[in-house]
């Protein structure tokens, strides 16, 4: 019997706290979540590092051939930061999804919206 020890102890925090987000959101699609054992993404957003970033490879949400997905990085110091970047690319999710465009605007307030109803549901 093989017994998988996760390593990172934030990986299953995330991974418990994904796998809760549609008790408060609509996700008709499937969205994968890739986990990524770092404190965050090789990117540069205003000086502040990336934990999470959304992508679609398809433009518009009826193109199902190819998943949506989201990166997430599980080693940053900070549970609430990466909660709130969690939050934060779902809501560009619920863009994608709704067919609008990409923005920032009501990004902030809507991700509020999301933990606070996650803490609704106990989480
Ligand atoms: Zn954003």
């Amino acid at each position: 019997m093989i017994k998988v020890s996760i390593i990172n102890d934030r990986i299953g925090r995330v991974i418990d706290f994904c796998e809760r987000i549609e008790q408060v959101l609509d996700i008709p699609h499937e969205l994968r979540l890739i986990p990524i054992d770092a404190p965050f993404l090789n990117l540069d957003h205003c000086g502040y590092p990336v934990i999470a970033s959304f992508c679609a490879t398809s433009s518009r949400p009826n193109e199902l051939s190819e998943a949506p997905y989201m990166l997430v990085c599980t080693d940053y110091d900070d549970f609430e930061e990466i909660k709130d970047s969690i939050a934060h690319e779902l809501v560009h999710y619920e863009q994608w999804r709704d067919g609008k465009s990409f923005t920032e605007r009501g990004v902030a307030v809507r991700s509020r919206n999301i933990l606070k109803l996650m803490e609704d549901y106990g989480n």
